[in-house]
């Protein structure tokens, strides 16, 4: 009979990311109730030389895949690796991050193999006979209680839900050789771009500064670089910040964009509004900085500073910089 957890990792930057560590240490807390072991699984070349560390977070086993076919992500050799770990581990329960990969994974082998799938979970909790997920819909003003009714259940876990708790363990490196179905690698990755290369990831970072429309325009963020840069701080935008063509895509904290929760966010010219709180709520400490006291982001800001961005954040920084060499 199925048992345990599997943990299907992600890699990003030569290490597994913050949300595969979190992954093991939650299934290393809920192995206790769904019974079994916690295993591991990552997949891509130089694999095995990382799955050892996941024994440091609880997993007993880590299964690893380092075929060619998977030297960069495409979602159908990657799934027919994923499905692999799951028919070697057998567990009852798979846990991803909730990433734009992990989901992919997720759904397709979800759909290969007649499991439920429950996207973007901030809470797992032990359920009658299954576990009981929380989904934040609609920007985080309803939260969803769902539970996947199939014996396999599998669920993506959103960055920063749970804590990363070493144990001190070690796992047995398993290496598995998947035979890849001829349409799942229908695809060839010409060219991979990575449009923030060397800039610390957003969902990655103890501390993001971002900026909104207050800023006046995409020259004035370099007052929030400068901001981050004292800091060792990721740069966040606002939608209206990017779809005012400020800044990419990429940097767009919220609903919509990414979902954050460092120690620290400061976020400077933004108002506040629900769908850019959904994806930064759950930072530590929340700092605003907004000319307008009735601002809605003071409602939730953890220090509020209300005044003109353009003097406070440069003034800010200086403050920084002057302790910093004084320390
Ligand atoms: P504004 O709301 O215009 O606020 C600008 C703020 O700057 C104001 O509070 C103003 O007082 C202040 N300000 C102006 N000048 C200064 C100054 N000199 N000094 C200090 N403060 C100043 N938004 C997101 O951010 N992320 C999302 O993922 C997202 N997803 C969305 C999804 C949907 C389906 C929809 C409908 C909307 C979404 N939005 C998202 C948009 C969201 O509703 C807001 O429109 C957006 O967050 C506003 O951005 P802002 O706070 O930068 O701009």
């Amino acid at each position: 009979m199925s048992s345990g957890i599997l943990v299907i990792g992600d890699v990003r930057g030569g290490k597994p990311t913050g949300a595969t560590l979190e992954c093991v240490s939650e299934a290393a807390k809920l192995v206790a109730t769904v019974g079994g072991q916690v295993s591991a699984a990552l997949l891509g070349p130089g694999a095995a030389e990382l799955a050892a560390a996941l024994g440091r977070y609880g997993a007993s086993t880590a299964y690893v895949v380092e075929q060619d076919e998977l030297a960069v992500f495409r979602s159908g050799p990657y799934a027919d690796a994923a499905a692999a770990c799951i028919a070697a581990a057998d567990p009852e329960v798979v846990l991803l991050p909730n990433s734009a990969d992990g989901r992919e994974i997720a759904t397709r082998c979800a759909a290969r193999l007649g499991a439920g799938v429950v996207n973007d979970v901030t809470v797992l909790l032990p359920g009658e006979a299954h576990l009981r997920a929380t989904h934040p819909c609609f920007g985080g003003s309803v939260l969803a209680e769902k539970e996947c009714l199939s014996a396999l259940q599998i669920f993506t876990v959103r960055p920063n839900s749970f804590a990363r708790v070493e144990t001190g363990g070690e796992a047995v490196v398993v290496p598995l050789t998947v035979d890849f179905t001829p349409s799942g690698v229908l695809v060839r990755v010409v060219d991979v771009v990575s449009e923030r290369a060397g800039v610390l990831s957003l969902e990655e970072a103890a501390v993001v500064v971002s900026g909104g429309r207050g800023l006046g325009g995409p020259e004035n963020f370099a007052v929030i670089e400068e901001l981050a840069s004292v800091l060792g701080a990721a740069v966040g935008a606002s939608r209206a910040a990017v779809d005012a063509g400020w800044k990419p895509s990429t940097y767009q904290v919220g609903q919509t964009g990414k979902i954050v929760s460092p120690g620290l966010y400061i976020a400077c010219g933004i108002s506040g509004a629900i769908q850019h709180k959904a994806g930064m709520q759950t930072s530590d400490i929340i700092v605003a900085i907004n000319k307008d006291p009735e601002a809605p982001i003071f409602k939730f800001a953890t220090f509020g500073i209300v005044g003109d961005l353009h003097q406070i954040v440069p003034a800010l920084t200086e403050e920084i910089r002057r302790r910093k060499a004084a320390a």
